[in-house]
């Protein structure tokens, strides 16, 4: 298959529609001056084959993007342990709600809305004591095969202005869900949000998911197992795209995870891992071009799991 052709063609389409539909997050005052009109494509496929088109290379906020390597890291120290305090079952609720912790005393649905994001920052914050943030950067360095770092501005703006955050943090310190302290949990769970990385670096760096938890450089050992990554696989298909994640399989067929920076990061089982970026999304929190793009990616290449 001809991957750079088809990224170029998908990238010809949906340029004229940039700007026109969906608006960037504006919640969190450093993404609102991030300009709309982009719209980068990148893959890399399991042999490393890389085509690129568009704003591939620009460097943006994967904000929620980022729960899927926290979740990889904690699977990876922490096994089966982690799912004592985080379940599995899609929300259906917004990625911020505080609706459903009341009545599920304080466990998190899936770790991919922000309650479960931020009880696995927790329990990494266990895990890895004051060391937890550089232990981020460094797998995510060593993932992208480039040093990758926090984008301080970002990082900043959302501790000013995260009440919903603080909120659900503080919701499940009530339950005795979070074991450390709260602000030092958030300042964690804000800095993973504010990583700083372009299509072509998410693309390779979650290779790992479409190689059966194999390490995308080739020679260091395992990310995660082959039952690891196909579990991440089904929470990504089901959780990934918060309460439009049935929507998503049904147009897409695709595991993918979000973010409100406007990236979406997505795996074709051992073929290719993909990220899309354009950075107006739509009320679910997802970029409307990426998932048009995703949409016309699965239709012309044939590649779905269904
Ligand atoms: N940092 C954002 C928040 O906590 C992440 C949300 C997202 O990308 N959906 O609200």
């Amino acid at each position: 298959m001809d991957f750079q052709a088809l990224l170029d063609g998908i990238d010809a389409e949906l340029r004229p529609q940039l700007g026109r539909e969906g608006r960037v997050a504006t919640y969190i005052p450093a993404l609102a001056r991030v300009p709309t009109a982009q719209f980068g494509i990148a893959l890399r496929t399991c042999a490393g084959e890389e085509a690129a088109a568009g704003d591939s290379a620009v460097p943006f906020s994967i904000q929620s993007v980022s729960k899927l390597f926290t979740l990889t890291l904690a699977m990876r120290l922490l096994g089966d342990a982690l799912w004592e305090r985080i379940n599995r079952e899609p929300s259906g609720n917004p990625f911020n709600s505080l609706l459903q912790l009341e009545s599920e005393q304080g466990v998190a649905r899936n770790p991919f809305i922000n309650a479960g994001a931020i009880a696995v920052g927790d329990r990494l914050l266990t895990a890895l004591g004051a060391d937890a943030k550089a232990g981020l950067l460094r797998m995510m360095s060593g993932l992208a095969g480039e040093a990758i770092d926090f984008d301080a501005e970002v990082a900043a703006s959302e501790a000013a202005t995260g009440y919903r955050n603080v909120a659900l943090g503080n919701f499940m310190k009530s339950f005795g869900k979070i074991d450390n302290d709260v602000a030092a949990v958030l300042d964690f769970y804000f800095h993973q949000c504010a990583l700083r990385m372009s299509c072509r670096q998410l693309a390779k760096a979650a290779g790992y998911l479409c190689r059966d938890g194999a390490h995308p450089s080739g020679g260091a050992g395992p990310v995660v197992s082959e039952s690891q990554a196909r579990r991440l696989n089904a929470l990504m298909l089901t959780c990934g795209t918060y309460d439009a994640a049935g929507e998503f399989a049904y147009r897409i067929g695709l595991p993918c995870k979000s973010g409100v920076g406007g990236g979406i990061v997505a795996v074709v089982p051992d073929r290719l891992t993909l990220c899309v970026w354009s950075p107006a999304v739509d009320d679910s929190g997802n970029s409307v071009l990426g998932t048009r793009a995703l949409e016309l990616f699965a239709s012309r290449s044939g590649l779905s799991i269904f």
